[in-house]
Parts: structure tokens; C-alpha cells; sequence
């Protein structure tokens, strides 16, 4: 029925690929597909950079997904819309999902879950509809990354894997809502669900850390310990809520045991936002007996398991583990910008740097060298 003249076309843009694990982007031209049924594509406006990027880009498990646009914290407009779309039109502003929610699989129709079984975390590079990408550069196909590919101007996402906001919303610092600061602010209120007056420990203070730490000060925990090995971290740490810092390297003892002698016995809640099996074992044992609660919420780069003695769990621990903080996307996020709206959330506190999209290697030497907290990366207007 349409004229081929109104259907969506490939556009050709800019987008840094990566070629090789570890290997600096370039700013290249790539041809992003126009969005198959149930697809959006949508003009990138800001993505930072996130931890789960810089690991997957330095992994070296993964080399048949090269070339590869990474990218997953990211908001923007809608450019077009693909079939059967009827969720969103042309110029609506969105933030991508790195996981999705399809609204009627087990998982998202029950309350309790937020691991969508049609569009989780995706990790074949691919779209979940065709198994295919909708990226190319000089005919050769560029895989996705988390089923978003944001470190470009376009980009096509499920329609699932994308939430409308307020418009009202700036989208150059929302995007953080995406990913970083959600899943802390979540795993603090919906995954620990903190009470006021106890006692927090949270290891690692990146945005992740700092989220959580937001989240417990938010929430009234009387103390909030943070533990981390880069001494300049402490000022930020303590703007957002920690009241103790420590760093491991400034003490002989286990740090387990630091924590336990300044928390009565152990924190009521601990958070592991680092990604090493082994800080979850540490974050089990700073944790009291009876009600302790650890929460992992970093991704391990190697030693996938993690060890615990079992009388951990007999003495009353509990180990929960936590995705985007337990928020359905589509559904909670929304009250997240509403939040940020009404000044009740920080957020562009969490923003270190801004650069354009020719300057992202810079973004990754600074997550590298512990220089930054979010490195914004602003897309051509
Ligand atoms: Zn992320
Ligand atoms: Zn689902």
C-alpha cells in the first residue's frame, strides 16, 4: 500500500566500532537497517559509558563478535517505527533498555521478577527477532551489544528494549536512568528494601556503588560504610551518603573484620558493586548473623563462582542477587524520571565528563585509570 518513498530507509551515519577486543574505536560510517516489525529506530542523543561496556569491549571470550558497536546507557528520539508498532511514533523521547520487558512472558507478568524471558539480556550481538544484526560498514554486518549498540548516532532497538519518557526529562542526563544509577537505587530500595536507622556496607564506589549509596541515605540508614581501594573516590563517596570510607590497603587486618568492629557485628545490608567473586565473599562476612543481606550487583570479568562456607547461611545470611535493581523497565522507570523531575533523585552529580562522539576512546582511558565516574558521550544534534 505505502510508496516505497514512505517507508523508513537504511541511513548511513557515524558510529564507533570496535574492531577488536581491546583495540581503540573508530569513528566510522555504518549503515543502520531500517526497524523490522516490533522495532524502533531511534536517533541517539547521550550514552555514557558503563563498566559492562568497558569489560565486554576488553574481553577476550568473545572475538567472533567483532566488529561491534557497544553502547547500552543511552537515551534519544525516536527516528521511525517498524511494523506492528503502535507504543511509540516519530519524535518521542525514549531511553534504551539493555534488558527488556515483553509484558506476558512468566517473568513480567508476575510481580516478583524483572528477567524477561523474550528480551533479557541479549548476548549473541544479535537482534532477538531474526538472530540478525541491523548494522554494517562496507557490507561487512557490526554486531550489537545488549540488543541497544548505542555509541552510534542510530540505532535500532525492539520496541520492548526502549521506555518513553517525559520529554520535560533532559535526555543528556537521563540516560544514566538506563542503567548505573537505576540499578543501585533499586538494589538499595527494591532488592534490600533498607530500613531506616541500619547499617550499610557497600563495596566498590563507582556509580553503581554511589547509587546504592544514594539509595541508603534516601532510605535513612544511620551508616553507610564505603569500601574501596581508590582514595580519591572518598569525596564524591561522601557527598552521596557514606559516612565511613575505607580503603583495604590502609589496613593489616581482614576487611571483613574492620567492618564488623565498626557496625556492632556486622552490617545489616551489604552490596558487592565491584564484580569479583571474591568481594562477595567478603561482603557475606561483613554482613551480621540472624538477618544479614548481602546484595551482588557487579559482573564478574573471570572466577565466575563464588565460594561460601555454609555456615554463612546457617548463622542467617541471605545472598540476592540483582538485575537493573529489580525494576521492570518499562513499567518502573518512568517513576524514576518523575523522581529526578521533582528533585527527589541526584543524577547529573554522577556525571563526570561530556565529550563527543569522535572522543570516546578518552571515555574508555579514563574508566581504565579510575578517572571518571560517567563519561556522557553527546551524539551530533
Ligand atoms: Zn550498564
Ligand atoms: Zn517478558
Amino acid at each position: 500500500m505505502a510508496s516505497s518513498t514512505s517507508q523508513p530507509q537504511v541511513i548511513t551515519c557515524k558510529a564507533a566500532v570496535a574492531w577488536g577486543a581491546g583495540e581503540a574505536m573508530v569513528i566510522e560510517e555504518v549503515e543502520v537497517s531500517p526497524p523490522q516489525p516490533m522495532e524502533i529506530r531511534v536517533k541517539v542523543v547521550a550514552t555514557a559509558l558503563c563498566r559492562s561496556d568497558f569489560n565486554a569491549w576488553l574481553s577476550q571470550a568473545t572475538p567472533h563478535l567483532f566488529p561491534r558497536i557497544f553502547g547500552h546507557e543511552a537515551s534519544g528520539i525516536v527516528e521511525s517505527v517498524g511494523e506492528g508498532v503502535t507504543e511509540f511514533t516519530k519524535g518521542d523521547h525514549v531511553l534504551t533498555l539493555f534488558t527488556g520487558e515483553c509484558m506476558s512472558c512468566k517473568q513480567c507478568t508476575s510481580e516478583k521478577g524483572n528477567i524477561c524471558q523474550v528480551l533479557g539480556l541479549e548476548r549473541k550481538g544479535v537482534m532477538h527477532s531474526d538472530q540478525k544484526t541491523r548494522f554494517s560498514v562496507r557490507g561487512k554486518p557490526v554486531y550489537h551489544y545488549c540488543a541497544v549498540s548505542s555509541f552510534s548516532e542510530y540505532t535500532v532497538v525492539h520496541s520492548g528494549c526502549a521506555v518513553k519518557v517525559d520529554p520535560k526529562a533532559p535526555l543528556e542526563k537521563i540516560c544514566l536512568l538506563s542503567c548505573g544509577v537505576a540499578a543501585g537505587l533499586g538494589a538499595a530500595w527494591k532488592v534490600a528494601d533498607i530500613s531506616k536507622g541500619s547499617t550499610v556496607v557497600i563495596f566498590g564506589l563507582g556509580t553503581l556503588g554511589l547509587s546504592v549509596a544514594q539509595g541508603a541515605k534516601i532510605r535513612g540508614a544511620s551508616r553507610i560504610v564505603g569500601v574501596e581501594t581508590n582514595s580519591e573516590k572518598s569525596v564524591k563517596a561522601k557527598a552521596f551518603g557514606v559516612t565511613d570510607f575505607i580503603n583495604p590497603n590502609d589496613h593489616d587486618e581482614p576487611i571483613q573484620q574492620v567492618v564488623k568492629r565498626i557496625t556492632n557485628g556486622g552490617a545489616d545490608y551489604s552490596f558487592e558493586c565491584v564484580g569479583e567473586t571474591a568481594v562477595i565473599s567478603t561482603a557475606l562476612q561483613s554482613c551480621c548473623d540472624g538477618w544479614g543481606l548481602t546484595v551482588t550487583l557487579g559482573v564478574p570479568k573471570s572466577n565466575p563462582e563464588v565460594k561460601a562456607h555454609f555456615s554463612t547461611f546457617l548463622s542467617g545470611k541471605t545472598l540476592k542477587g540483582s538485575m537493573l535493581g529489580g525494576w521492570k523497565p518499562k513499567s518502573d522507570i518512568p517513576s524514576l524520571i518523575e523522581m529526578y523531575l521533582n528533585q527527589e533523585i541526584q543524577v547529573d552529580e554522577y556525571i563526570s565528563h561530556n565529550m563527543p562522539l569522535e572522543d570516546i576512546n578518552q571515555a574508555f582511558d579514563l574508566m581504565k585509570d579510575g578517572k571518571c565516574l560517567r563519561c556522557v558521550i553527546h551524539m551530533p544534534k
